[in-house]
């Protein structure tokens, strides 16, 4: 029994023949962390970054369209990022105390972090930052801006997610993710189903020349692209929220402290506010879930404070997921991390707010982050659901589940 539901496997593969069968319209998004997997599956070495063949082989297997969960992880940057600008202007113009009881805002992109918020740290729901993850983030914009775009009704439009994550087939049912009635994202094939599919159809993904991403939500800036490792939702987020705060880039495009596959890691960020003094922005990040549950211990208890904090419940973040390729390299997590970061580089636009493509979508569809429209499309609400689980008589997780 996993606690947070994040070893839950069921094949949605049969949907997506059904919906095949049906002749719907087949839209597949594809996660960060899954082009620097999915060669591994199918005789690429690791710690290769396989997106073009990754696109043609989905393409090869049926697909209508693909499109890239790495967009709307610039669009989740221009969400959270708003979010967290607004929180910290509130903290920044409160007492000391005042803001002590504050506490931070987290990250909600991982739903085995928002299942573990909700049952065992459910007096911290309000901190969740109410941005949808990408993925989810992804099924309203092809079911409203790229339906209409395409001029293809909603409803004929079949639309399932590759992720690195078990979790994330059990977040598809979330009820607050129901959206002008529909569910939005329709089914998840993990990494190693995706490889199964393409070995099942024979394709040669070694010899397959790369295809790119379907526009108008098909390009990615070199942030978005870091969302599949751990430290990566922070590093991408304070890229865009310095730089809107100080009216200046953050001196360096790769920040350090953010980097490495350290289970936690921290830093101060002082941030020389463009219209007001210097204010400081600390910063946390936690990956595998018994170190997100320590550092839950010791920001109840006082002894750790942050402003901002970003959370992934795999070791390594989602390149170390559950639906990732099983392997016995003991540097796999290195190699896809390293993958990522040469991702990132290659980008032409390193930064959420430079995409050229989220900048046209709040011109024709959002207006602006946070917006109505924003709020209704890419934001979520959390439930209290600690009656499910019983909680642990200690405050301290170490001894159900080995810190990483
Ligand atoms: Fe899923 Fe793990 Fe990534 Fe969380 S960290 S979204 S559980 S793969």
């Amino acid at each position: 029994f996993c606690p947070t539901g994040s070893i839950q496997e069921v094949s949605h593969i049969e949907r997506l023949y059904a919906a095949i069968a049906e002749g719907k319209t087949i839209v597949a998004q594809t996660a960060p962390a899954v082009r620097v997997s999915i060669g591994e599956e199918c005789g690429v070495p690791a710690g290769e970054v396989s997106t073009g063949k990754m696109v043609a082989a989905l393409k090869a297997l049926g697909c209508n369209y693909v499109v890239d969960t790495d967009f709307t992880a610039d669009l989740t940057i221009m969400e959270e990022g708003t979010e967290l600008i607004s929180r910290m202007q509130k903290k920044w113009a409160a007492t000391p105390e005042q803001a002590d009881k504050m506490g931070p805002m987290f990250t909600s992109c991982c739903p085995s972090w928002v299942n573990n918020v909700e049952t065992r740290f459910p007096d911290y729901l309000d901190n969740l930052s109410t941005a949808r993850s990408p993925m989810m983030m992804m099924g309203s914009v092809v079911k409203t801006y790229f339906a209409r775009k395409m001029d293809i009704k909603p409803e004929d439009i079949f639309h399932f997610a590759v992720m690195p994550c078990t979790a994330k087939k059990g977040e598809i049912d979330r009820m607050q993710m129901v959206t002008g009635g529909m569910k939005v994202v329709d089914a998840v094939l993990t990494t190693r189903e995706l490889g199964k599919l393409i070995r099942k159809h024979h394709i040669d993904f070694p010899a397959l020349p790369n295809a790119e991403f379907d526009s108008p939500i098909g390009n990615s800036s070199g942030a978005g692209r870091l969302f599949g490792t751990t430290g990566g939702v922070m590093e991408a987020a304070l890229r865009t929220a310095y730089e809107i705060l100080a009216g200046k880039p953050l001196g360096t495009l790769s920040y350090t402290p953010a980097r490495g596959l350290s289970g936690i890691k921290e830093a101060s960020v002082e941030i020389p506010l463009k219209d007001g003094p210097t204010k400081t922005l600390r910063i946390g990040i936690a990956s595998g879930i018994s170190n997100a549950n320590n550092m839950m211990h010791d920001i109840r208890a006082g002894r750790r404070r942050y402003d901002f904090v970003e959370v992934m419940a795999c070791p390594g973040g989602c390149l170390g997921g559950g639906g990732q390729p099983k392997s016995l390299d003991p540097r796999i997590l290195e190699k896809r991390q390293s993958a990522i970061y040469t991702d990132d580089e290659r980008a032409t636009q390193r930064k959420a707010h430079e995409n050229p493509e989220i900048q046209q979508i709040y011109k024709e569809f959002f207006g602006e982050p946070n917006s109505h429209k924003a709020h209704e499309l890419l934001h979520t609400a959390y439930a209290d659901r600690a009656h499910l689980v019983k909680q642990p008589p200690t405050d301290t997780f170490n001894d159900v589940n080995t810190a990483v």
